[in-house]
């Protein structure tokens, strides 16, 4: 390993859940920048580190094996939520049923961890509810200030929700939407949920499920600013280890398939309802390396097939050009070796990524005014999980002739 590619990165050695030391690889993407790294034309590459998962045999989290330095990541955050419209349409649907089912009233408090640009939080607001977010990325915060959303600009930690607890906040609903993946230190996270909870409240993590990520072969979800792939026992184990128990756990279909876990206070001894949700896991065994050869082999193929879909598009003289320049993206286009030469461009609606390349790569990323005007021949799709809405969208696009590519298409062999 280069030293230079050591600065910012520290590897385990032990489980960062468990402590246990027998950790297996489960898949080596080889050395990637971070995926978020959005530089201009003029400015040097991003650094690049290890990116390889592993798999623990004691408790079955699948993590990275090193820890970049989180500051070097979220500071200045790109992904700013609102900009996809289905989900707005589902946070709506989600603060409309938890004020239902939770019965709020306006004096209780919703309280999101990495509240982004108040995506979320701006519906329980408008639906009379009072709110507080914590986003540790400034230029996101700033959005949701200017709309009146009251937000933290930290990052959540114990410390703070101790801090928070002494002003008297303790809120009746916790949201942690995709950030339990983030955190190096989620025991510190979770000790930080149990300080702040109303003794009444519930929190409700939501973050991708391990198992979908395996059976769908996603691998373009796994880069440094996903810390951990969880499976529902070892977020059982770290929640239990801070007196929170499982209330109740829904399989969503968000980001290729999702655990919407609810978690209370354990009251006496209960377990909440664990057992209830564990069983088909189990079966899986997911604390052992074998589990994962077929999942390795998919990946591998996968990345083949996309070369090759790609240069049957390019070897017949036609021109192509890729959607969304989203992790996955960078995931994919630095895995598979494809640069400038394969994509004239990457087309994304979020101008805080346009006039800036893909990380890893010299491809530009640019405006849908830029697709309007140049009509590449095809447009390879990076962001599946929001397919249907960009292939609404792109409706003019195939009309006039274009063609939308899967870039995984059968990432399976089946
Ligand atoms: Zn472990």
């Amino acid at each position: 390993m280069a030293s230079e590619e050591a600065v910012g990165f520290a590897p385990i050695a032990r489980c960062r859940v468990c402590d246990s030391p027998e950790l297996f690889e489960v898949l080596d993407l080889g050395v990637q920048p971070l995926a978020n790294a959005f530089v201009g034309p003029t400015e040097p590459p991003p650094p690049r580190f290890p990116l390889v998962a592993v798999g623990c045999a004691e408790c079955s989290v699948v993590q990275l094996s090193g820890t970049v330095d989180p500051r070097l990541m979220f500071d200045d955050y790109a992904y700013f939520s609102s900009y996809s419209s289905s989900m707005v349409a589902t946070m709506r649907d989600l603060a409309q049923r938890t004020v239902t089912d939770e019965r709020l009233e306006p004096r209780d408090l919703v309280l999101e961890v990495a509240s982004n640009d108040g995506y979320l939080l701006r519906h329980y607001r408008d639906l009379g509810i009072r709110t507080l977010g914590v986003e540790p990325a400034a230029n996101v915060a700033a959005v949701a200030l200017d709309e009146g959303i009251d937000t933290r600009v930290e990052y959540f930690t114990a410390r703070l929700a101790a801090d928070l607890r002494r002003e008297g906040v303790a809120p009746r609903v916790i949201h942690a939407n995709n950030v339990i993946a983030h955190v190096p230190d989620v025991h510190d996270f979770v000790e930080g949920l149990r300080l702040l909870l109303h003794e009444d409240g519930i929190v409700i993590v939501e973050t991708p499920y391990l198992v979908d990520l395996i059976d769908r072969v996603l691998f373009d979800t796994i880069y440094h600013e996903h810390v951990y792939y969880w499976p529902l026992a070892a977020l059982v184990r770290v929640f239990a280890e801070y007196g929170l128990v499982l209330a109740r756990c829904e399989h969503i279909d968000v980001h290729g398939g999702s655990l919407r876990a609810v978690w209370r206070h354990r009251r006496s001894d209960d377990h909440g309802l664990e057992a209830t949700y564990l069983g088909e896991e189990t079966a899986r065994r997911l604390t052992s390396a074998d589990s994962y050869a077929v999942f390795a082999r998919d990946v591998a193929g996968s990345g083949r097939r996309l070369v090759e879909n790609f240069e049957a598009v390019t070897s017949s003289g036609l021109s192509l050009a890729g959607y969304g320049a989203a992790a996955k993206a960078t995931v994919l286009l630095n895995y598979a070796a494809v640069g400038e030469s394969t994509l004239c461009f990457v087309v994304d609606r979020n101008p805080a990524k346009q006039g800036r390349l893909v990380p890893g790569t010299r491809i530009p990323i640019v405006s849908l005014d830029v697709l309007q005007q140049s009509r590449p021949d095809a447009l390879a799709v990076f962001v599946w999980n929001i397919w249907t809405e960009v292939a609404a969208q792109l409706h003019w696009y195939v009309e006039s002739g274009g063609r939308l590519l899967d870039p995984l298409a059968g990432r399976r062999d089946q």
